[in-house]
Formats: structure tokens, C-alpha cells, sequence
């Protein structure tokens, strides 16, 4: 039976290479998904015939009040709150590998050095993932300020709690039966680290946070899978600590920052609102005018953002750029690797809209002939395009790189508000003069504009 589950646990892993594999590209990221899925159903099947399982009692239990709780939060979660849900589930990933950890202590007689360590890491890794992430639910759904909070002495702080910690992993490794109780201060302080971490960084760095967290959901896993020395999940939480470590390199240099940089951003990171610097007037424009604007233009870049998710103005952008299109424009679409409140949230949306693949052009391509564009229209987007972060060395999103559609010969600014984006600092874009803001629900404003077109 055991080289039989092997065996399957390999077949599984297989699946989640291959899933994997297809989730990069868009065309085939819903098999890449289903791969995945029957990956996980093998595994999850096999590891209830295991041997070592004495009683189904609990584990039926647990299985229909974990199902009936998800069935129930998917169905209820707004398309806008997926980041959240995301975020949150991924702490849960966290909290069940300090579990893991902490039944394997109480079940075992027999502790050697190896397990004593493999135990110690999933509890702490497993303990910040899961406060860490409750904290990123917490300031991506709002709950709490996106603000980084800081407090004089912080770091100071920060590497005292890390040094207690470590201090506690050793003694518990060196003698579990002895220092018994280090292993509940491994837990306690693995909480307070991942909160403290988490919330002393700054909104305009979540997406490093996210996925940095995501990895060690994924570390914690692994180290979970040699406490109870079951393959696959050692094979399954690798992948994930691997690919998360990737998706965190990626948001770096999406935000020209070294991962020590954002870590430690909170510590006086220079944080300007700008609030009382006199920008001049915005210049708003009503839909009749845009729509004569958009009907003579002759190349549209479309920049969406976190505003497009918000009013789910994806399938009439889709629609505008259509009627653009059949109008003789050329029409293309940006997508910043941060806008949004998840990596990859509005290839999402557009994949949702038929947005073809080929329509979408990088960031870097489009920046050096930005300036040849008639007009882009910016929907929803607000830190993304900000020229701040390219301009002005005190703000503090200064060096991450930007669509700037502030070169373009005209720009719309979808918005419903002069209210700042998720890093919650001003926008000097909104006071160019080649800027004009159309105000309103972005889904409402572009509706609007399709109806002229159609008219
Ligand atoms: P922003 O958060 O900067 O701006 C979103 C804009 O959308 C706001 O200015 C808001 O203005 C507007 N908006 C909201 N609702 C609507 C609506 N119904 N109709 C029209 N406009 C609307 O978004 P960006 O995408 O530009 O930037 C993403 C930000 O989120 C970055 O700071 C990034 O670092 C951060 N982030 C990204 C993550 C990721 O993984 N991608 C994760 C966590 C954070 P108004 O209220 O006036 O309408």
C-alpha cells in the first residue's frame, strides 16, 4: 500500500508541475487549474487510505465543516474582495502547518533532531504566515489603514522578538522534553513577529507582502510535510515556496525594490501627502465631449486598474474597444504587474471580457512610444500611473517604475473622486493640462460613451 501511494503521490505532483506549467499563460490557465485540481483530489484520496489513520470520525468532521465554511465564503465574497479572500485563505494555509506541527509534538514519544527542528520551523513560519496574512486582509479590505505603522525603537524590537525566538527553536530542538515550554513562546512570538512585520509596511508595497507570504505559506508546508513525512506535501509546499519566492522577485523589480527595502520600508520611509502643495485646477470633461475626442482618435491606450475591478467595467472597456476599434483606432491595453490588489488581477478581468492576448502590450514596450498615443484612458488606476514615482524623490512610491501616460497627447482619468489610491498619496496627473478627468462610475462613464458610439 505504501509504494502504491508513493506512487500516486508522484502522479499527483506531476499534475501540479504540468497545472503550474499551463497557469502561466492565459489560454491555457483554466486547464493549468483543472490539472491542478485533480492533482490535489488524487492526493487528498490516497493520504485517507494511510495506514496510520485509526479513526475517519474527525477528519469527516472536519472535512464537511472546512467544505460547508468555503462553499459558504466563496458563494458570499464579492469579486471585489477576491484579494482579501486570497489573502486570507493563505494565512489559513499557515495556521494548518503550525497545527500540523503542534499535533505531531502531543502525538510523539520518540523525538530526534531532525523532527525537532523540521517541527520548530513549521510552527514558527506557519504561526507569522497565519498573523501576517490576517493582518494583509486586514488593510487590503480597509479594516485597518494601509498606512505602514511605526513606533520609535521598532526595529530594535523587531530583532529582539526574532532573537527570543531563535533562542527558543534551539533549546526546543536540543531537548522538546525539557524546554517543553519554549515551544508555546515559538508560537506566541511567531504571532506578534508576523503582525509586527506586516503592519509596519507601507499600502504601496502590499503586492511584495502578498506574495512573500504566499511563499511562506508554501515553506511552511513543506516543513510540515517532514514532520509527518508525507511526500507530497513536501513536493506541493516547495513548489508554492518556490513559485512565491518568484512572484516576489517580480513584484520587486515591478517596484524597483530590493526585498530588504520594502521589509524595512516603515522605518523612516519618507511618506509625503503633499496635500497642501497648490497643483492648480483639474480640468473635468463630460461624456459627449470624451466621446468626440475617443471618435477622432486614432490610437487608444487603455490603463486599467484597482477603479475598473471595483465598478466591474470590464466587459463595456471590452466593448469600447470594439467600437473603437470598428472606428479605425488602433486599441491596446497596459497592465501594470501591480495595479489591482493581486498579481495578475486585471489580466483576470480581461481574460473574463475576451480581451485578446495580443491586444495587451508590456509596460517597457509601450513607455518610449507613449508619446505618439492620441489619447490613453486610465480606468480605475491612480498609483500605477503616477508621476510621482518618477519625478519626485520625496515621495513614497519615488523609483517604482509607471505606465506614463502623462506623455500622451490626452488622457482620461476615469475616477469617481479626487481621493487618493491604495498608497494614499496625491496625483500630480490629475492637474496636467493635457489630463481631464471624466468623474463618475468608471462602468457607468463608459456605458455612456459605447451608447454615443452606438447612437
Ligand atoms: P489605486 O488603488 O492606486 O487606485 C484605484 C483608483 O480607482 C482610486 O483612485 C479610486 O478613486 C478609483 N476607483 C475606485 N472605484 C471606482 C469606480 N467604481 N469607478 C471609477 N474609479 C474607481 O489602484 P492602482 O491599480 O493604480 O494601483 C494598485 C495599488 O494597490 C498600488 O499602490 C499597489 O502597490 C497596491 N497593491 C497592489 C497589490 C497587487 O498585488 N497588485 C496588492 C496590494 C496592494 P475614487 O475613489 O476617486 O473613485
Amino acid at each position: 500500500m505504501e509504494i502504491f501511494q508513493n506512487c500516486v503521490y508522484i502522479v499527483s505532483a506531476l499534475f501540479f508541475i504540468l497545472g503550474l506549467k499551463k497557469l502561466s499563460h492565459p489560454s491555457t490557465a483554466r486547464q493549468g487549474n483543472f490539472l491542478s485540481v485533480i492533482g490535489m483530489f488524487l492526493g487528498v484520496v490516497i493520504t485517507l487510505f494511510d495506514y496510520q489513520i485509526l479513526d475517519y470520525k474527525f477528519i469527516i468532521v472536519g472535512i464537511l465543516i472546512g467544505s460547508l465554511i468555503g462553499l459558504f465564503s466563496a458563494r458570499i465574497v464579492a469579486m471585489t474582495s477576491m484579494p482579501e479572500m486570497v489573502a486570507l485563505l493563505n494565512g489559513f494555509g499557515g495556521a494548518s502547518s503550525l497545527f500540523v506541527g503542534w499535533s505531531a509534538l502531543v502525538s510523539t514519544t520518540m523525538f530526534s533532531l531532525f523532527n525537532n527542528v523540521v517541527t520548530g520551523f513549521s510552527v514558527f513560519i506557519g504561526g507569522l504566515t497565519f498573523s501576517g496574512s490576517i493582518i494583509a486582509w486586514a488593510k487590503l479590505s480597509e479594516k485597518i489603514s494601509g498606512k505602514p505603522f511605526t513606533y520609535k525603537g521598532q526595529m530594535f524590537v523587531n530583532i529582539l522578538l526574532l532573537l527570543i525566538c531563535v533562542v527558543s527553536i534551539v533549546f526546543f530542538v536540543l531537548s522538546p522534553i525539557d524546554y517543553g515550554f519554549c515551544f508555546y513562546i515559538i508560537i506566541g512570538l511567531s504571532l506578534i513577529i508576523g503582525i509586527l512585520s506586516v503592519i509596519s509596511i507601507g499600502g504601496g508595497d502590499m503586492p511584495v507582502v502578498i506574495s512573500l507570504l504566499n511563499s511562506y505559506s508554501g515553506i511552511a508546508a513543506c516543513f510540515a510535510g517532514f514532520v509527518i513525512e508525507n511526500v507530497l506535501l513536501i513536493v506541493a509546499g516547495s513548489i508554492v515556496g518556490a513559485s512565491g519566492l518568484i512572484l516576489t522577485n517580480i513584484m520587486c523589480k515591478a517596484m524597483n525594490r530590493s526585498l530588504f527595502n520594502v521589509l524595512f520600508s516603515g522605518f523612516g520611509s519618507l511618506q509625503s501627502s503633499q496635500s497642501n502643495v497648490d497643483r492648480g485646477e483639474v480640468s473635468p470633461i463630460v461624456v459627449d465631449d470624451a466621446y468626440l475626442i475617443l471618435e477622432a482618435a486614432r490610437s487608444v491606450l487603455i490603463v486599467p486598474g484597482y477603479g475598473m475591478a471595483v465598478a466591474q467595467a470590464q466587459h463595456v472597456v471590452k466593448e469600447l474597444s470594439d467600437l473603437l476599434e470598428s472606428n479605425g483606432a488602433e486599441v491596446s491595453f497596459a497592465i501594470h504587474p501591480v495595479a489591482g490588489r493581486m498579481p495578475g488581477h486585471m489580466n483576470v478581468l480581461l481574460a473574463e471580457a475576451s480581451v485578446p492576448y495580443e491586444q495587451l502590450v508590456e509596460m517597457e514596450s509601450v513607455n518610449p512610444v507613449i508619446d505618439s498615443i492620441d489619447v490613453c484612458i486610465v480606468i480605475g488606476a491612480n498609483d500605477v500611473v503616477n508621476p510621482d514615482a518618477r519625478d519626485n524623490e520625496s515621495s513614497s512610491i519615488y523609483g517604482m517604475p509607471i505606465i506614463e501616460v502623462d506623455k500622451a497627447k490626452t488622457v482620461f482619468v476615469l475616477k469617481r473622486s479626487m481621493k487618493p489610491g491604495f498608497a494614499g498619496i496625491e496625483n500630480p496627473l490629475f492637474y496636467m493640462p493635457n489630463t481631464r478627468m471624466l468623474f463618475g462610475d468608471a462602468k457607468s462613464s463608459i456605458q455612456s460613451i459605447v451608447s454615443q458610439f452606438k447612437d
